[in-house]
């Protein structure tokens, strides 16, 4: 079959490289990457999230989504006047045989693009422990899936934030994208989690309790067209599977997503436009937050998950941490703050390109 000429802005000068999975347009390289860029700013103008001389800690993990992410933000600062400040805050979660690959290319990215580049480490941030002593230490508790990404999302979004404080941001991004707040809105309504339902919808987090502003420019962007993007810039970054991906809810939930996206290609976006929709009655919102009296970061009871996670860990317990009745405040959530978003099934770009 012919390949058909671009029916974007270019004109048809070009011959499609690509249907666009978003609108089913067929389009050139050029006309893609050039609306992608286009939908970012949007979002971004949109929803007023990074003014002008933000100070923006990219959360970095080397995967396709924060390289996407710092890619564009780059090329739209550089094209519009954006005047932001970036620089790369990587987690190092103590993962080992996928942290330093990961991480490497990180490192990678902020040498190319001379971006500033600060990693924090659970090992230092938190006592001493790494994410691989957590799962040894849950696994301990007979009869009980470890969790572990429910684990490291509690920590992944405290480190994120200390790591933002040091340098001193004023924002926090992250990449986020359309099928990872999808499967965010499912997973919620599948847990009963009507407080993290409440406050899912939205572009990102204010900034309460003294916490950074957060945000998700790509959240309107759909996974395929991430990796499309990252293959036509020639985006190096990692793709591998986190390790305790495997055992993650998420993953059940990914897959139900993809069964519901083959008979309603629209569902992810729905899902996303349903949570920003979605009001609760005031009897069913969650309690206003309050403080943790350790830490001092946003808590449903008297201590936030992080440190109610750590205190359980000393003492051998980890899961007291978890239990039901913290649900609502955004402190709990499995992989809520992860990065590593290929876990299972990494796309390639091969898989999607329709010429
Ligand atoms: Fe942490 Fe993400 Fe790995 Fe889960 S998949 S353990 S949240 S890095």
């Amino acid at each position: 079959m012919p390949v058909p000429r671009c029916s974007g802005p270019c004109g048809g000068v070009r011959p499609a490289a690509l249907r666009r999975p978003r609108t089913g347009g067929a389009v050139c390289r050029s006309c893609f990457c050039n609306a992608f860029e286009a939908e970012v700013l949007t979002t971004l103008q949109t929803g007023r999230l990074l003014p002008p001389g933000a100070i923006v800690a990219v959360g970095a993990s080397g995967g396709k989504d924060s390289t996407v992410l710092a890619h564009v933000l780059r090329a739209l600062d550089a094209r519009h006047g954006l005047e932001l400040d970036l620089r790369l805050v990587a987690v190092d979660e103590g993962i080992g045989g996928y942290r330093d690959a990961a991480l490497a290319a990180v490192r990678r990215q902020a040498a190319r693009w001379q971006l500033p580049l600060t990693v924090v480490a659970y090992a230092d941030l938190f006592g001493g422990w790494t994410m691989d002593e957590v799962a040894r230490r849950a696994a301990q508790e007979p009869g009980r899936a470890r969790a572990c990404c429910t684990f490291c999302g509690v920590l992944r979004r405290r480190a994120l934030e200390e790591g933002a404080q040091r340098v001193r941001a004023t924002h926090i991004v992250t990449g986020h994208n359309a099928d990872d707040m999808a499967e965010t809105v499912l997973m919620n309504f599948l847990r009963g989690d009507s407080g993290r339902l409440a406050r899912g919808g939205t572009l990102g987090s204010p900034g309460e309790g003294g916490a950074l502003p957060r945000c998700r420019p790509l959240q309107f962007a759909s996974q395929k067209e991430i990796v499309l993007y990252a293959h036509f810039q020639e985006l190096d970054y990692f793709s591998e599977e986190c390790v305790y991906a495997p055992e993650a809810f998420r993953g059940h939930v990914r897959d139900l997503l993809k069964a519901l996206e083959a008979a309603r290609p629209s569902v992810v976006l729905d899902l996303v436009h349903s949570a920003e929709r979605l009001a609760l009655a005031p009897a069913a919102r969650p309690p206003p937050p309050g403080a943790c009296t350790r830490c001092g970061a946003l808590a449903s009871r008297s201590l936030c998950q992080a440190c109610a996670l750590l205190d359980g860990l000393n003492r051998g317990r980890p899961r007291l941490a978890i239990g039901k009745g913290r649900k609502g405040l955004g402190e709990e959530g499995e992989e809520q703050s992860c990065a590593s978003k290929d876990r299972g099934r990494p796309i390639r770009a091969g898989a999607i390109q329709a010429f």
